[in-house]
């Protein structure tokens, strides 16, 4: 089975650039570390709701973006930004109403026992400040994630995402399980959630044995990177029995909201909802401003007070005034266009066509999600379990050909990601599929 070397080279540029080009202005000064999407690379200039255009005013459809969650340029985002902007931004270090509003409004969207909030810029400072607030918690240092979990770029949780490959060096105390795979280890929910237990107390086991105490199960609650795995909640769900071990042996639950939390699963604001589970600690990011650079870590008063009372904290430009007016403007825009039920809505109607078109091309082995949050899982042929990576590539750059970004993921990069500004409505479903089945009979399936 193929296995693409990371996440970040999953559908990654591969090609020529050609002297003078874009391609190569930014080769020579960004350096290689950096992936372009696309065999033919697209430079975005404008967008608006669902919409992109790139440089030559060409219009594509967006079923890829949620940092734009509220759609591209938000005139209540746009203006609230522009006014701020216009007024004052500074840090967390002065008085500010509106970001101590914020904060209230946020955790008045969590369970009670999740009640302080912590503002960073990324989502990777949002999960190395959880870790570190879940080692000063704990005394312990062992961490569990997914095996093609992807949790940030800093030195701390670089180590806690294998996904990017085996140039990054995993952390000393970090334990991999394997995230289900409906496609090649079938099974019920019950059966699914039982390996997935399982798993985590071998890695329990493993880490008494080599002399670690545990610190965390920390997990992206739909499992984005491994290939979006939305397995239903309630007491017997997927996470259940893995946090209890993870309870019992003296670890909390980090919940990594960054991609499916803010309302994109429909049902709930949050994904740790869907399995049942209030996490002593949760990170979120993404979508969090609209596009602005915002993120936060959400704790209990009792697993942060162990870090709290020793550490300060400050991140200049975590939180400031102009950040947290694109977060407010975020919030209001989820509530005041019903954003939540729209993604439980339209992510319904999108599921039911991606499985009509699975049932014409049956290579589209297993389509799941929650909300508008979808996979589509292909394999190298119909019947087989043979990851379809070369095929997904191929898929992904058809549909870019006409005019409809999306991507990959998964650990064989052979799941589409299906993952559009929650603006998404019913006409931009038919398209996407409608070019999704013009692109897997273009590829002979
Ligand atoms: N957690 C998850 C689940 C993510 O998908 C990402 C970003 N892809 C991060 C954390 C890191 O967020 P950022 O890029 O804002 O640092």
């Amino acid at each position: 089975m193929t296995q693409t070397s990371s996440i970040l080279d999953a559908n990654a540029f591969t090609g020529t650039s050609v002297d003078g080009s874009l391609v190569r202005r930014r080769e020579r000064a960004l350096g290689p570390a950096y992936r372009l999407f696309y065999r033919e690379p697209v430079e975005l200039v404008r967008g608006s709701g669902v919409h992109v255009y790139d440089a030559d005013g060409r219009e594509y459809l967006d079923a890829y973006n949620n940092v734009a969650c509220v759609g591209h340029a938000h005139p209540r985002v746009v203006e609230a930004v522009a006014r701020q902007v216009g007024r004052i931004t500074t840090h967390t270090r002065y008085l500010d109403a509106s970001l101590v509003g914020y904060a209230e409004r946020l955790l008045a969207t969590f369970p009670a026992a999740l009640d302080r909030v912590m503002l960073t810029c990324t989502g990777s400072e949002a999960n190395d400040l959880a870790l570190r607030l879940a080692f000063a918690a704990t005394g312990g240092t062992g961490v569990i994630v997914t095996e093609e979990a992807y949790h940030g770029n800093t030195a701390l949780v670089t180590g806690t995402s294998p996904s990017l490959g085996a140039g990054a060096a995993p952390g000393e105390h970090v334990w991999t399980v394997p995230a289900p795979d409906p496609v090649r280890r079938p099974g019920t929910p019950a059966e699914v959630a039982a390996r997935f237990t399982a798993a985590v107390a071998t890695a329990l086991e493993e880490m008494a044995a080599a002399g670690v105490r545990p610190a965390a199960l920390l997990v992206d609650t739909i499992l984005s990177s491994d290939g979006v795995h939305a397995h239903p909640g309630g007491p017997g769900g997927l996470l259940a029995g893995a946090v209890s071990a993870v309870r019992r042996a003296g670890g909390v639950l980090v919940a990594d909201e960054v991609q499916p939390g803010f309302a994109r699963t429909g049902e709930h604001v949050w994904g740790f909802e869907r399995h049942g589970l209030v996490p002593e600690i949760a990170t979120l990011g993404k979508p969090m401003g609209g596009g602005l650079p915002i993120a936060a870590v959400v704790a209990q008063e009792a697993v942060l007070a162990p870090f709290a009372g020793t550490t300060p904290y400050f991140n200049t430009f975590g939180g400031t005034h102009v950040s947290i007016a694109a977060a407010t403007a975020v919030l209001d825009v989820i509530e005041a266009e019903g954003l939540q039920r729209r993604a439980a809505d339209v992510g319904a109607v999108l599921a039911e066509a991606l499985r009509d078109v699975a049932a014409r091309h049956p290579v589209a082995a297993d389509v799941r999600g929650a909300g508008l949050y979808l996979g589509v899982e292909l394999v190298a042929e119909p019947g087989s379990t043979e990851p379809g990576g070369a095929l997904a590539a191929d898929v992904v750059n058809g549909m870019r050909a006409r005019g409809v970004l999306t991507s990959v993921c998964g650990r064989f990069g052979n799941t589409l990601k299906v993952r559009p500004p929650l603006v998404f409505g019913l006409r931009d479903v038919e398209r996407y599929c409608t070019q999704l089945d013009g692109v897997l009979t273009d590829l002979g399936w």
